[in-house]
C-alpha cells in the first residue's frame, strides 16, 4: 500500500505571533530575530519580505532593506505555546507526528482511513482548523512521502493546500527548478545550470550513467531518486527525536584557540544537560563552526557507545574541533550537536564505570592523537 505523508508549515510563524498578538502590527513589515549588531532574521512576515527581507539574512542588511520595519526580539515561550496548540491538533490524527522546528512537521497518514476518512479530507481539515483554531495561517502539502509534500507545501505558500497523488507526482516536480528537491544547494544547483540542467525534468531526463560521472555514484544515484520524486525516509515521532543541538554566535569573532575550546566545553556541557534531562542517550556527537568570512563547517563522529555524559560528549567535541583549521580568521558561530538518540532506559551499565571511561577517552586519544584530548584534574575536558 502506498503511504500518505503531510507536510504542514506555518506561514512566517514568529512575525504571525507578534502580529495576532499585537494588532497594531497587522499589514506592517514585522522582523523577529536577533537586534545585537551580529543578529540574524529569524522570521519575516510577508510584508517585509516584499523588501527582500528573508530568514537568516544579517540583520544589519535587514534594516537596510527596510529602514521602517518594526524589529522584535523573538519570544520563544510564547511561540512554544501556541506550538503547542497546533501539535495537540496534528496529534488528533496520528501519533506519528515529526515536528521539525516549533512551525512544521509531517504527519504520517497512511492507513488512517478508517478513523478519520481520506488523508485528501484530512490535509484539508488540518488546514482549515489551524486557522480557525490559533489565528495563524499555515500551508500544507500531502503527497506519497516527505519530499513530495515538503515541496507541496512550499509550492503552497502563504495559505494554501496543496495534494499530490501519486500519479501527479511526477507532473508536479516536472516543470519545477531543481532547487526545490532537498540536498540540492546553490552549489549543487550552479553545477547542474553548467550541464545544462535546470528543471526536475531536466535531472530525471539525464542519463544517471552521466549524474554519476558527474558528482560521484552515491550523489549521482540520489540526484537521479529525487528526480523521479522518490524519497523512502520514514516520519520520525517525536519520542524519537533525532538530535539536539545547542550553539552560540559571538558579539565579537573569537581568536584565542583557549577562549575556543572553553566555548565548545560549555556548548558540550548544556547539549549534555538536555540529553539527560529528556532522558536520552547519544552515539553522535557533531560540531559546527562559523568563521569569520560566514565560511560553516560540520565535522561529526560516532562514539563507542550511545552516552549522556558531559565529559564524553565534551572530548568528542573537543577532539573534533582538531580536525579543523583556520582558526587564525575568527570564529563567529560555535555549535556542538548530538544524534542517533536512544531512551536512557537502553543504557549499557557498564560504560559508566570510570575504567570504562578512560577506556573510550583512550580510544578517542588513539584516533585523533593523544594532544587532542586531555582529561582536566577537575574531570573537566581540557586540552
Ligand atoms: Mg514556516
Amino acid at each position: 500500500m502506498g503511504r500518505w505523508i503531510l507536510h504542514v508549515d506555518m506561514d512566517a510563524f514568529y512575525a504571525s505571533v507578534e502580529q495576532l498578538d499585537n494588532p497594531g502590527l497587522r499589514g506592517k513589515p514585522v522582523i523577529v530575530g536577533g537586534l545585537g549588531p551580529r543578529g540574524v532574521v529569524a522570521t519575516a512576515s510577508y510584508e517585509a519580505r516584499r523588501f527582500g527581507v528573508r530568514s537568516a539574512m544579517p540583520m544589519a542588511k535587514a534594516r537596510a532593506l527596510c529602514p521602517h520595519g518594526i524589529f522584535l526580539p523573538p519570544r520563544f515561550d510564547r511561540y512554544a505555546e501556541v506550538a503547542d496548540r497546533i501539535r495537540k491538533i496534528l496529534y488528533e490524527y496520528t501519533p506519528l507526528v515529526e515536528p521539525i522546528s516549533l512551525d512544521e512537521a509531517f504527519l504520517d497518514l497512511t492507513g488512517t482511513e478508517r478513523l478519520h476518512g481520506s488523508p485528501a479530507r484530512v490535509a484539508r481539515e488540518i488546514h482549515r482548523r489551524i486557522p480557525q483554531e490559533t489565528g495563524l495561517s499555515c500551508s500544507v502539502g500531502l503527497g506519497p512521502n516527505k519530499l513530495v509534500a515538503k515541496v507541496a507545501s512550499d509550492r503552497a505558500k502563504p495559505g494554501g493546500l496543496s495534494i499530490v497523488p501519486p500519479e501527479g507526482v511526477q507532473g508536479f516536480l516536472d516543470p519545477l527548478p531543481v532547487e526545490v528537491l532537498w540536498g540540492i544547494g546553490p552549489v549543487t544547483a550552479g553545477r547542474l545550470r553548467s550541464f545544462g540542467i535546470r528543471t526536475v525534468r531536466d535531472l530525471r531526463e539525464t542519463d544517471p550513467g552521466l549524474l554519476s560521472a558527474w558528482f560521484g555514484p552515491r550523489v549521482g544515484a540520489q540526484l537521479s531518486r529525487l528526480a523521479r520524486g522518490i524519497d523512502e525516509s520514514p516520519v520520525v515521532p517525536e519520542r524519537e527525536a533525532k538530535s539536539l543541538s545547542q550553539e552560540r554566535t559571538f558579539p565579537v569573532d573569537l581568536h584565542d584557540p583557549q577562549a575556543i575550546r572553553a566555548e565548545v566545553r560549555k556548548l558540550a556541557l548544556a547539549v549534555a544537560d538536555r540529553l539527560h534531562a529528556q532522558g536520552y542517550l547519544a552515539r553522535l556527537v557533531r560540531i559546527k563552526v562559523r568563521f569569520a568570512c560566514f565560511a560553516t563547517h560540520t565535522r561529526q563522529m560516532r562514539l563507542p557507545e550511545p552516552t549522556d555524559n558531559a565529559v564524553l560528549i565534551a572530548e568528542a567535541a573537543l577532539a573534533l574541533l582538531t580536525r579543523l583549521s583556520g582558526w587564525e580568521e575568527g570564529v563567529r558561530l560555535l555549535g556542538v550537536g548530538v544524534g542517533e538518540l536512544v531512551p536512557a532506559g537502553f543504557r549499557t551499565l557498564h560504560l559508566f564505570a570510570p575504567e570504562e571511561l578512560s577506556h573510550t577517552i583512550l580510544k578517542l586519544r588513539r584516533k585523533f592523537g593523544a594532544d587532542a584530548v586531555t582529561l582536566g584534574p577537575d574531570g573537566d575536558a581540557v586540552r
